[in-house]
């Protein structure tokens, strides 16, 4: 079986559809939980599922330096190896080489780096990334790209993107021709719109399942963010699913699912479910203040996940306060879970041609803010 899309339905720019994968459908817009280390923080697979998320998010960089491909190769694959048997997207290694790794040094055959784990020597290129994706198991493998931080002036921004479309070609012919998985592109070019029209032209070229747009979300800002998704993605095929790598808050979500994006992934309703905030429709809560030490309220009355059903904010004050696990357990679930509610929101309204409204009424519960201390 190949990895296909159906668009169903279009809503101003907004769309829903289904990628369907032999391991099962993932429903469009998705938003995709981060189990960088084989784990989704805090929470088992099986929870993961439940708030509905069809899709997961590994991370090759950490991977591969530990327990190694090699390892979950021998061992059954990552699927197998963290107990999810839906589909996976593996990034790359290529934005977080550049962020997190020791020591490195950039050439045309690729990266350079000594682990920052323990400072052992690795390389990166496009041919070992997919050798690495391959090994994993992967469903939805990722280019290798260079993804410059903003700011950059324009001449970094240009040769940075001539660099990865050499490397998505490169990518392409390791790839090879593997049936059930699929290769995304990724559109480099900072916040020229002459370049990201650029890269997006020579990525057609070459041919993919689906295309990323990346160098976003890395600093500048919502509303330079959203200029360009004014644009950009009107430059990738319609028939193919577009990712928007590493966003976001929910606004950021809902705005770019408005400006024709697909999919996403961050791990902030994960990370921030460790650092006592939750994400409801009347914005953020912080647990951590002491307004909630007496509150037997939950955190949305309106929120079905379990957290919300069986939990007092007295009782998620208490849990942080003292350091216990449950407190990351029950909020990590809850922030998933909106962020789910967020995009079946998102998918019945675009179905329904009801987007504007949709998104009326969820700025109008932003501002409306956090219900009323006690
Ligand atoms: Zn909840």
């Amino acid at each position: 079986m190949e990895i296909s899309f159906d668009l169903k339905a279009t809503d101003g720019r907004a769309r829903t559809g289904v990628i369907r994968t032999p391991r099962g459908d993932i429903r469009t817009p998705a938003f995709m939980p981060v189990g960088t280390a084989a784990t989704v923080k805090a929470m088992m697979p099986e929870s993961v599922r439940e708030t509905g998320a069809d899709i997961l998010l590994g991370n090759t960089y950490h991977l591969m330096l530990r327990p190694t491909a090699e390892r979950i190769d021998r061992l059954g694959g990552l699927h197998k190896f963290m107990n999810w048997d839906r589909p996976i997207l593996t990034d790359s290694g290529g934005f977080q080489v550049m962020s997190l790794a020791g020591l490195r040094k950039l050439t045309e055959e690729g990266v350079k780096f000594t682990s920052h784990v323990d400072g052992s020597k690795h390389m990166l290129s496009p041919e070992r990334s997919m050798e690495i994706q391959k090994l994993l198991g992967s469903d939805i493998v990722m280019c290798f790209d260079e993804c410059p931080a903003l700011p950059a002036d324009r001449d970094t921004i240009a040769r940075s993107m001539e660099l990865s479309m050499r490397w998505a070609k490169r990518s392409k012919e390791a790839f090879g021709e593997r049936p059930g998985h699929a290769l995304f592109g990724i559109m480099q070019g900072g916040l020229e719109r002459d370049l990201r029209e650029v890269s997006a032209q020579k990525l057609r070229e070459i041919g993919f399942h689906g295309y990323a747009i990346g160098g976003l979300a890395v600093g500048e800002g919502q509303q330079a963010m959203f200029a360009c998704l004014d644009y950009a993605p009107g430059f990738l095929p319609e028939d193919k699913p577009r990712y928007l790598m590493g966003v976001g808050k929910p606004d950021d979500i809902v705005g770019a699912v408005k400006r024709g994006v697909d999919m996403m992934d961050c791990v902030l309703p994960s990370r921030s479910g460790r650092t006592g905030q939750a994400f409801t429709r009347r914005g953020v809560v912080n647990i951590k203040n002491a307004r909630h030490i007496d509150d037997p309220r939950p955190l949305d009355e309106d929120c079905t996940c379990p957290t919300c059903r069986n939990y007092s904010r007295a009782y998620l004050s208490h849990v942080y306060r003292s350091n216990e696990m449950i407190s990351a357990m029950l909020l990590t679930w809850h922030n998933l879970h909106y962020f789910q509610e967020i995009m079946q929101g998102m998918r019945a309204a675009i179905a329904g041609g009801t987007f504007d409204a949709w998104e009326a009424d969820f700025h109008a519960g932003r501002a409306d803010g956090d219900i009323a201390p006690l």
